[in-house]
């Protein structure tokens, strides 16, 4: 049993309810207490608990990423100034030397971030399968990583099928066939899908996006997620220049083309979504379908700003994502409720978005994006204890008198503890799990390689 105290805490629960100085009790996997004061006396165990005094720290849930490519790691800095389609037509082929062990350094590198920014549970868009028998079995790899470090882990078998020669964007050398990309798919599932409540380990079914896969390809992997009961994710209504390829090939925009698929559900969400509409907007709301919000990587691809306000009230489910780190190299999740909050305000005005709504999207946002709201995104007794602590009694937060506005609006802060499900995996600021100076070494050595690889091969 964990009992931590004296702290601030923010649970996010469905009244937004906090407390200025309050408890935690974590017993196992589960969250067995949360309130105002010290934790009560009468809990069975609770004296014989570690006990955290965590003056000078907030609790929130752990934040959820509902959005990645974690191969990208060791593919960051490249293509500087790119809009999305330049960056993706320098990357591709890199992209296509990956194997196992440079998976391995991109996903522990990517994931050791993500908890080192207070993230405890992590999606991946894995959509990028060279031939199995030079690159192995890279979603394996990761899984591996994901295991070895502690985090939550909810990866995809992603696809593409769509290379030039029949009119996508990607070279043929890094797409597969249709058949071969589900088999694979239906593969991962039976290899490693785990439904049972308090999973560490979900699959995902996700084909990359309307200009990388093929309408057949989209349809049967639809049908499979939803005849094997595991969530749809794909990539939306990131460019202007994706709404003109979906003109030009099939006559309408993004949404209306995966809407005519069959696709929109509350078992599905979408990266991105900064070009909807406003009768897409209401026609994700009437659906249930969610967005993964990646305000950064729209920065810096210049993709232009989402909609959230607009989806909120819409009532879509909106949840955080860093994006890869190829197009985020900061690849902190922490941040990017900043970041969500700033540009929600560019768009909207200073009422756009709230420090409490930007803190939401990070938790209990990203929980109904993975569909598990139930155990996630929020501390409340019975939840799953996945927990931040965050330090905000140093020079860059003392001084803000609200704790949730000194997180989102302060510098990005430091993670005094990050439990995920019970267990201790950042703890001062510092991976438990990991060396962070070895993670950074195999990092920059992967890199290299794979560099070096494309080199040889132009
Ligand atoms: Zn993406």
């Amino acid at each position: 049993m964990i009992v931590i105290e004296n702290c601030a805490v923010a649970t996010v629960d469905g009244g937004g309810a906090e407390h200025a100085s309050g408890h935690l009790v974590v017993e196992g996997e589960r969250i067995v207490a949360v309130g105002a004061g010290p934790a009560p006396g009468d809990l069975p165990g609770v004296w014989e608990a570690r006990r955290i005094d965590a003056g000078g720290c907030l609790a929130t849930p752990g934040l959820i990423n509902c959005h990645h490519h974690l191969y990208q790691w060791i593919t960051r800095g490249l293509a500087q100034q790119g809009t999305l389609f330049e960056w993706l037509t320098e990357l591709y082929p890199i992209w296509a030397g990956l194997d196992t062990e440079l998976e391995a350094a991109a996903a522990t590198a990517s994931l050791a971030t993500l908890l080192t920014s207070g993230c405890s549970t992590a999606f991946d868009h894995h959509y990028l399968f060279p031939p199995a028998a030079t690159a192995g079995d890279l979603l394996g790899a990761e899984i591996e990583a994901a295991a070895a470090l502690g985090i939550r882990f909810h990866p995809s078998r992603g696809s593409m099928d769509l290379g030039k020669s029949r009119g996508g964007l990607p070279p043929d050398e890094v797409v597969e066939d249709v058949d071969t990309a589900m088999a694979a798919t239906e593969d991962a599932i039976d290899r490693w899908h785990d439904p049972s409540p308090g999973s560490m380990l979900r699959i995902v079914v996700a084909p990359c996006s309307p200009f990388t896969v093929s309408g057949e390809l989209m349809a049967e992997s639809a049908a499979l997620a939803r005849a094997r009961g595991v969530r749809l994710h794909t990539h939306l209504a990131e460019t202007l220049d994706e709404e003109r390829f979906c003109r030009e090939r099939f006559n309408c925009t993004p949404a209306e083309y995966l809407d005519g698929l069959g696709w929109l559900g509350d078992d599905v969400w979408l990266a991105h979504c900064v070009h909807l509409e406003p009768a897409a907007i209401r026609r994700l709301g009437e659906t249930g379908t969610a967005v993964a919000h990646c305000p950064s990587s729209n920065g810096r691809l210049g993709s232009g700003i989402a909609p959230v306000t607009d989806l909120i009230a819409a009532g879509v489910p909106v949840g955080l994502g860093v994006d890869g780190a190829a197009s985020n190299e900061a690849g902190q999740l922490g941040p990017e409720m900043r970041q969500a909050l700033l540009v929600a305000r560019l768009r909207g005005g200073p009422a756009a978005l709230t420090a409490r709504q930007a803190l939401a999207l990070g938790t209990i946002g990203g929980a109904r994006c993975l569909g598990r709201e139930d155990e996630l995104g929020s501390l409340e007794p019975g939840k799953l204890a996945d927990v931040a602590l965050w330090r905000l009694d140093g020079v860059g937060h003392a001084d803000i008198a609200d704790p949730v506005a000194a997180l989102v609006l302060g510098p990005p802060a430091s993670v005094e503890l990050l439990l995920v499900n019970g267990r201790v995996v950042v703890e001062d600021g510092e991976l438990r799990t990991g060396s962070e100076e070895e993670i950074a070494r195999n990092a920059r050595a992967a890199s290299r390689r794979l560099l070096d690889l494309a080199e040889e091969h132009r």
